[in-house]
């Protein structure tokens, strides 16, 4: 283990060192060379929209959440330093302060508003907020001075020294930069970061995991809108006069353009973006009249041949000639699933749930108990209304009637990431991963879930991580891609995340659904050994065989109702069972 954690440790310090002399060389840069006044104006705008492109990248590139309205909080903090030192004379530094808080404060209310809609709605809501701002900004002349903008916004003073000086104003602004641009950089590798990417990859999938999505989507929307302001107050300062235009719909494209082209997912992709689309038109500017449909079409291009942007390809390409560290599994703990036993009355109790949608009668009146400690499956005939039952428990649906009870607990009407906070646990008949993540990653998420005791800190995070992975049988595969295993392997990775959270009732949706005879085979010994631990588990199948082996109990439905319940032999014998699902398994099966 901790040859794990000394290479983490030291591949993140190296990167560091590197990073640092970088950045002091980018913030010294302007002192060194001897740039023109209008190369300086270039890089300043370049600095500027890049602090704003990176509240694209934590809003975008991490939490996938679309924000069309980048250029408003951009403005708002622009207009917080502009009218705060101008019209108001106050203090540089407290308006951008108040710029970035307005801004933040700004997008945590749209965020909040609408978050909860996401998509489509998103998109339309974003650019209804950007014309709000257009409207406001051109038409309350009194205040914002309208069309003709601000002029004669002055730059601050910093220990005494005024930052008059294009080159000292260009140092701090690259200074702030990269200081956000190392934050940025850093936030995908903390529990906060993990749980964005989780939302981006799959959202039910992290709720059900014990992410609180909307919460974590609020965040990223404000982090991005605070980012906004940042930039957008260092802009104003930086150039003495804003006015409108420098804040519309455009300019909002403009900051989605930057962070798709340069790779939505990195703080160096941001930046690089905003960059080159700063300096591309520069560059064209021999081709005279065809230079924007020149400047297009190489956007166009990069875009659609470049989907993870320009970075993306960096990063595929070092990828390359990375080798994956080596885990010892000797070093890895033994996976801790011990539930502090009381008793084994009942844990969950389902008392007459129903759940129709309009006409159909997916769950119709089911009522059962589950033991702790027990194996508990849940078998009969496809769409009697398994999954439903399974996503009425963990709370994805909110049952048309009929009450839950977990651990004495009413738990009808929490919210899935409550439920998973509890100590409940799922997997998915259709594995739903966090495909773009690593497989370690996705089972920390897991980890991570509120209330584990097990796991708080990041390091114990990943070693829970390894331990689930490890007892799963997959702890060799950590570093790779969750979308590049085989299917088999991708199952486990599921049950992996579901065991990291470390649950008291873990319910899996037709585990052995699409392995092969070896595969069910090591499930049903995976099973055998979560039985041994004390866990109770919820399981729905189909192998009869399976079932057999592991399970305590068996409940059958059929048509939304539950038909049978009692021990493997009693139900297995059950002659209603027989002809409404078993005559259909066993032909199937033979
Ligand atoms: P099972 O898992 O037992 O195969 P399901 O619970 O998936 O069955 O489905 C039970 C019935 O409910 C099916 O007829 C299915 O078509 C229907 N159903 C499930 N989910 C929905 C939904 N979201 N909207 C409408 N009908 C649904
Ligand atoms: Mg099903």
């Amino acid at each position: 283990m901790n040859d794990k954690i000394d290479h983490y440790k030291k591949g993140r310090a190296a990167r560091m060192a590197f990073f640092t002399g970088v950045g002091a060389l980018v913030v010294a840069a302007p002192f060194l060379f001897s740039f023109s006044p209008y190369v300086l104006n270039m890089f300043m705008q370049a600095a500027t929209y890049s602090i704003v492109v990176l509240g694209m990248i934590v809003v975008l590139g991490y939490a996938g959440q679309i924000n069309l309205a980048q250029a408003t909080f951009f403005g708002l903090g622009a207009y917080a330093v502009a009218l705060g030192t101008v019209s108001l004379g106050l203090n540089f530094w407290l308006t951008l302060l108040l710029g970035v808080g307005v801004a933040a404060l700004a997008g945590l209310v749209l965020g909040m508003t609408t978050l909860r809609l996401g998509g489509h709605y998103l998109a339309m809501i974003t650019i209804s907020f950007q014309q709000i701002f257009d409207l406001v900004a051109v038409n309350w002349a009194e205040v914002t001075h309208g069309p003709d903008g601000i002029a004669g916004i002055e730059r601050p003073a910093l220990f005494g020294y005024q930052l008059t000086d294009d080159r000292a104003y260009l140092a701090l602004s690259l200074f702030t930069l990269i200081l956000a641009a190392f934050l940025i950089w850093w936030l995908p590798h903390t529990r906060l970061g993990r749980a964005m990417r989780a939302v981006r990859e799959n959202e039910l999938a992290a709720e059900v995991t014990g992410v609180h999505t909307l919460r974590i989507k609020v965040i990223a929307f404000t982090m991005s809108a605070g980012l906004a302001g940042l930039g957008g107050g260092f802009y104003a300062a930086g150039f003495a006069y804003i006015s409108p235009d420098n804040f519309n719909f455009a300019r909002s494209i403009e900051f989605l353009t930057m962070t798709l082209l340069g790779g939505a997912q990195s703080a160096f992709g941001g930046i690089l973006g905003s960059s080159l689309l700063i300096l591309l038109p520069e560059w064209l500017r021999f081709l005279k009249e065809v230079y924007l449909a020149v400047y297009g079409l190489a956007v166009i291009l990069i875009m659609v041949f470049l989907p993870a942007g320009i970075w993306g390809l960096i990063r595929h390409l070092a990828d390359r000639y990375r080798k994956p560290a080596v885990i010892d599994e000797a070093n890895i703990p033994d996976l801790d699933l011990v539930v502090p036993a009381t008793d084994n009355a009942p844990i969950l109790k389902i008392a007459s749930i129903r759940k129709h949608f309009g006409g159909v009668k997916a769950v119709d009146g089911v009522s059962l108990e589950v033991r702790r400690g027990t194996v508990h499956a849940l078998i009969g005939p496809n769409g009697s209304g398994k999954t439903t039952t399974l996503n009425v428990l963990n709370g994805i649906y909110k049952p048309t009637d009929g009450q839950l009870l977990f651990d004495n607990v009413d738990i009808t009407a929490m919210t899935p990431h409550e439920r998973a906070g509890m100590g409940i646990g799922r997997t998915f008949q259709n594995i739903r991963l966090f495909p773009n993540m690593s497989v370690l990653e996705n089972v920390m998420v897991g980890a991570q879930r509120e209330h584990n005791n097990i796991a708080r800190t990041d390091q114990a995070l990943r070693e829970r991580a390894l331990s689930a992975l490890k007892f799963v049988g997959i702890s060799d595969k950590a570093e790779l891609i969750a979308r590049n295993l085989p299917y088999g392997h991708q199952r486990l990775v599921e049950i992996a995340r579901a065991l990291a959270g470390h649950p008291r009732f873990l319910l899996l949706d037709e585990p052995a659904a699409g392995l092969n005879q070896t595969e069910k085979r090591e499930l049903g010994e995976l099973l055998k050994r979560l039985r041994g631990h004390g866990l109770t588990v919820f399981l729905i199948e189909h192998d009869i065989g399976l079932i057999e082996q592991v399970s305590d109990r068996i409940t059958v439905l059929n048509f939304g109702k539950n038909i049978a319940e009692g021990t493997p032999a009693e139900v297995l014998r059950n002659p209603d069972v027989i002809a409404a699902y078993l005559g259909e398994a066993i032909h199937a099966t033979a």
